[in-house]
Order: structure tokens, then sequence, then C-alpha cells
């Protein structure tokens, strides 16, 4: 989403011929540019196998747009907003406009049990994502293993209870953990975009189904570090100057157990910006639509 803001602003200063009076900067708390909060991608790009990092980094030097990485900011005042770096230091950006997104948290829903009593712990963690049946156990990073995320999205306790997309809590970030020498962890949450949240909803409601239907245990999974994702990210609207990065990834959760060295089959995992992409998103946008409104043919509509 940051991504896709930042880029378009841009565009459309570029489209009202005022680039040149604006200086743009991203700030952001991933260790490098391209983390994507999934600790970088390689994949497949003009015949070369290639990092996320220098396809963004190349991609920001291109729309000359500064960046700021490692960074948790820690105060926004009038035109000012201040952070933190991964070496500890302290910086300070003052800006005429900025858009900032808060940390990825639950909605903060309490939870009562029958008799009244409060059962929040038990249903949800403490960042405020409802508890599936991921491994939590909390764990050094070299020790995580795809088989830490959730097949099945149900609550351990609660069985009639189910989180998908946004709503579940992960078992840790994807991203190798960072913090600086003051101790404040600075890191990227791991992203859970449209597909993948879509691909859990139908896996959920399947599982629902068959349940009251007489199943005892939930029949359908989505495990995050099992399936692939595609992302079509805007870098500018126009249907003929619009441009957008078109990406898949699989799994989301890399496995250096499955493939080691990348963690990803780079038969799966692949990037590409241009204005194809573009096409594609907005193709994209009024089928997902179609699709919400239970249109006619919306099952033929993938994920
Ligand atoms: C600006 C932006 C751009 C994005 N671009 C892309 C993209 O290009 N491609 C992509 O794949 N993904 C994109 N995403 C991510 C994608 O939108 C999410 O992954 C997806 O919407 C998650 O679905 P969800 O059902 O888990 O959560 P949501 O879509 O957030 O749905 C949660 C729903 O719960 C409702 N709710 C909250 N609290 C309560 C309550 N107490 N009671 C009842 N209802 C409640 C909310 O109103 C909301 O409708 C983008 C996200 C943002 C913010």
């Amino acid at each position: 989403a940051a991504f896709e803001y930042i880029f378009n602003v841009e565009h459309e200063a570029n489209s009202a011929g005022v680039r040149d009076m604006l200086d743009i900067t991203y700030i952001t708390n991933e260790s490098f540019l391209g983390d994507f909060g999934m600790g970088g991608i390689h994949f497949k790009f003009g015949g070369y196998i290639t990092s996320s990092k220098v396809f963004a980094e190349s991609l920001y030097s291109e729309r000359d747009i500064d960046w700021i990485n490692g960074a948790h900011v820690n105060k926004v005042e009038a035109g000012k907003v201040s952070y933190e770096l991964l070496d500890g230091s302290e910086g300070e950006k003052e800006f005429d406009f900025a858009m900032l997104i808060p940390p990825f948290s639950g909605v903060g829903l309490k939870v009562f049990a029958k008799d009244g009593s409060d059962i929040t712990d038990t249903v949800i963690a403490p960042n405020g994502f409802m508890k599936v049946d991921a491994d939590y156990t909390p764990k050094p990073y070299e020790e995580w293993k795809a088989s830490d995320w959730p097949n099945t999205l149900q609550n351990p306790t609660y069985k009639n209870m189910f989180a998908v997309g946004i709503a579940f809590a992960p078992p840790h970030i994807i991203s190798k953990p960072m913090s600086s020498p003051n101790g404040t962890p600075i890191n990227p949450t791991p992203p859970r975009t449209g597909m993948p949240a879509a691909m859990m909803g139908k896996a959920v409601a399947q599982s629902i189904v068959d349940m009251i239907n007489g199943a005892s245990e939930p029949t359908h999974t989505a495990n995050m570090s099992e399936m692939g994702a595609a992302c079509v990210a805007s870098a500018g609207k126009g249907l003929t100057s619009g441009t957008a990065a078109a990406m898949t990834v699989y799994p989301i959760i890399p496995d250096f157990e499955k493939y080691p060295g990348t963690g990803r089959d780079l038969n799966g995992t692949s990037g590409e910006l241009g204005l194809a992409a573009h096409w594609v998103k907005h193709i994209l946008h009024h089928l997902f639509i179609w699709k919400a409104k239970l249109r006619p043919g919306w099952t033929l509509i993938p994920e």
C-alpha cells in the first residue's frame, strides 16, 4: 500500500508538471528496500536472477524517490516526523504533505465466555489478532520453520472460531528480526495481501460447511507456506502512461528445507514492471468487484 501510494503521488506530480518542485522520501521499517515484509525475494527478471532489493532500489532511483530504511517513526508533529534508525541514531524529516501507515494490529476485540468471564487472552494474541493453529512457541530466527504457519486457521480452544486474512495471529514475522541498540524492534509486518486472504477465507468457508454437515474437524487448509501469491502493485495510473509491478511469489513463507538457498521456487517467483501490469490491475479491479457482488459467473473468477 505504501509503495502504491508514493509511486502514485510521484506519477500524479509528474503528470501535473510539478514533479521538479517536490522532494519525495520513503521512510520504511524494512531493513532494506525490497524486503516487502517477506525477507526480500529472489526472482527471474530479464533472464537473470535478481533480488527485490536491486529491483526496488533501481525503481526508486529511476523515479528520484529517496529512501530511509530501518526506521521506526516515533513522533509525528505538524510538518515534522521523528524516527529512530537501526543503528540507534535519531533523525527528523520535515514535510508539507505525508502519509503514515500505522503499525499493524488487531481491532482490540474483547472476548467473553457464556458465563461472562473474560477469555480474551485465550482467543486473542497480545498483538490483537486471533490465535489459530500456528506454532506460537517463541524461538530464535534460525529455528523458524515453514511448518510454524497455520493450516486450518481454527482457534485451538474454541473449535467454532476461525480467523483468516489480516485477522489471524502469525506465529512470528517473516523477515529477519531487527532491533536498534536501544532495544527498539524495527521490523516490517508479514504481508497478508488480498489473494492469500481470499484463499484462506474460501478454505475456512468450505471447512465450516463440512462441519455443519457433520465433519468433526476442518476439512480444508490454506497454509501460507504452501501457497503462492500474486500481487500487482500500482506505480502510477493511466491507460497509456500507467505502470505497475507484477510480482508472484511461491511459497509466500520461505521454506529453506524444500528450497535451499532462496527459500522459494524460482519457477513460481517472478517480478516485472510495466504498462501491461497496470492493465492487469485495472481489469482485476473490475473482476473482483464483480465477484464481491456475486454477479453471474463469479465463482469462475479466481482469488
Ligand atoms: C491501501 C491498500 C492497498 C492494498 N493493495 C493491495 C493490492 O494491490 N493487492 C493485494 O493483494 N492486497 C492489497 N492490499 C491488502 C488487502 O486489501 C488485504 O490483504 C485484504 O483486504 C485483507 O482482507 P481481510 O478480509 O483479511 O481484511 P479486511 O479486508 O480488512 O476486512 C476486515 C473487515 O472487518 C470489518 N470489521 C472490523 N472490525 C469489526 C467488528 N468489530 N465487527 C464487524 N466487522 C468488523 C472491517 O470493517 C472490514 O470490512 C491493500 C491494502 C491496503 C490498505
